[in-house]
């Protein structure tokens, strides 16, 4: 089933009696070539790509929930590539290269908006730091601008410049990086890997990993038991607790991420904004609510809610920046469960375990590198080589300390990147 234009207009002129599920509910079979544990954005993508990319469809996507219920679906929408560390700057310049075709690419109405991240400066110490950041980013081939305060005056009128607790001084544009609709992108991915044969399975939780001399051999689930020349890893916040079921001790803490949503409201910000001085970040839904986020919980937890703390900072912050959200009227606010390494980078790597791999540690950034995380992973699932792009995201740098990319600069503490 295509979508277009026209294909909107004639099911609305025929009572919309033409559409069909966007993706096959399968049953399991006992066998597969690849099974991808996680129904998320990557691994999602992961399947999609194995298909598409290497024509490896004997895949089952196994889901312990319902499609799109984990981080894919939870997650406040940012798309942006403004890496400066080697490893993760070519990363998401792929991954948001990818996205810049991807509505095309899967013939699916991502939303997929480039409206603009702008990341304040509030001290010369920032705009330094900002500037070097600029000039990595266009150095790896993307776009980034620095902005006067004046600049920003013009742009974002709403921000408070008289009278903040930081005042500020500038910010550094991105013009590419904006949001998109999360859900649409997990179900944009399942149907592209459904039609090329990929097999979706929902309510199906992995609850064991079988291997044999070293090698892996299938997963048991709560739908039987199913046989695997290879399994993949793609469980985002559960990371730790699946890998364990193979025995491995990964180098993850797992901290809640809250954000949330104001009733709708008029267009009023047209970029993605964050605040320099503290963790507040905020954008407008087409629908028209805001919807903002801050830092993590700071304590390690598997309860993807939030606490009340968090709330309050985050209201603060965004009170500081801009008072005329004070105005506006929470509507909801939810968290997810995030999978944070020791330097806030991710993996995507082969196991010691032959035919397991692993793509975990995306933190609280891993939405927009959901296509190049989907690209990389099932390159590396079909061909045992790394993909170039994430070349870097190596499970043994946190043994070794080699090749660490500690983006944040804030050392081996999870919870600070
Ligand atoms: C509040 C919040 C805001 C965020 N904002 C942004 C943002 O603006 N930009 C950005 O880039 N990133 C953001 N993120 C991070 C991003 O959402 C995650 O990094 C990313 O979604 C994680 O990958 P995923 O989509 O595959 O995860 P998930 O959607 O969580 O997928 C993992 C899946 O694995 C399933 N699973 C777990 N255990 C098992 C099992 N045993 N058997 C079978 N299935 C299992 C889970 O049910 C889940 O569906 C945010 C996250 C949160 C929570």
């Amino acid at each position: 089933m295509r979508f277009s234009g026209w294909r909107v207009l004639r099911e609305g002129l025929t009572g919309n009696r033409g559409w069909r599920p966007h993706w096959r509910d399968a049953a399991p079979k006992s066998e597969y070539d690849v099974v991808i544990i996680g129904g998320g954005g990557h691994g999602l993508a992961t399947a999609y790509y194995l298909a598409k990319n290497h024509g490896i469809a004997n895949v089952a996507v196994l889901e312990k929930g319902y499609l799109g219920g984990g981080n894919v679906g939870r997650n406040t929408t940012i798309v942006r590539a403004n890496y400066m560390m080697p490893g993760n700057s070519e990363f998401y310049s792929h991954s948001l290269r990818l996205w810049e075709g991807l509505e095309a690419d899967l013939n699916y109405n991502v939303m997929h908006s480039q409206r603009g991240q702008i990341v304040l400066f509030h001290s010369d110490g920032q705009r330094d730091a900002g500037a070097r950041r600029g000039n990595a980013m266009i150095n790896q081939g993307d776009d980034a601008e620095l902005l006067s305060r004046a600049d920003l005056r013009r742009m974002v009128p709403y921000l408070d410049y008289d009278n903040a607790r930081f005042p500020i001084y500038g910010g550094l544009l991105q013009r590419r990086a904006g949001t998109a609709r999360h859900d649409a992108v997990a179900w944009g991915y399942a149907r592209g890997a459904s039609e090329r044969g990929v097999d979706i399975i929902q309510n199906c939780e992995v609850t064991g990993i079988d291997t044999k001399g070293g090698a892996v051999t299938g997963v048991q689930t709560t739908r039987g038991a199913i046989r695997a020349r290879k399994v993949a890893i793609i469980v985002a916040g559960r990371s730790s607790q699946v890998a364990a079921m193979a025995g491995m001790r990964l180098p993850i803490e797992s901290h809640i991420l809250q954000a949330f949503v104001t009733e709708g409201l008029k267009p009023c910000i047209d970029h993605v904004i964050s605040f320099g001085m503290g963790h507040f970040y905020i954008s407008q839904s087409d629908k028209g609510g805001l919807v903002f986020g801050g830092d993590l919980d700071m304590y390690a937890s598997y309860a993807a809610r939030g606490n009340l703390p968090m709330v309050e900072h985050v209201m603060e912050a965004g009170m500081t920046l801009m008072p005329m959200i004070g105005k506006a009227r929470v509507l909801r606010s939810w968290g997810g469960i995030m999978d944070m390494t020791p330097d806030g980078s991710p993996i995507i790597d082969r196991t010691h375990i032959e035919g397991l791999y692993l793509d975990a540690g995306w933190c609280y950034g891993g939405f927009k590198a959901v296509p190049g995380s989907g690209f990389s992973m099932a390159h590396l699932v079909a061909t045992d080589r790394h993909h170039p792009p994430a070349a870097r995201y190596r499970l043994d740098r946190f043994r070794t300390g080699r090749g660490l990319m500690d983006e944040e600069g804030t050392g081996s503490q999870h919870n600070l990147h």
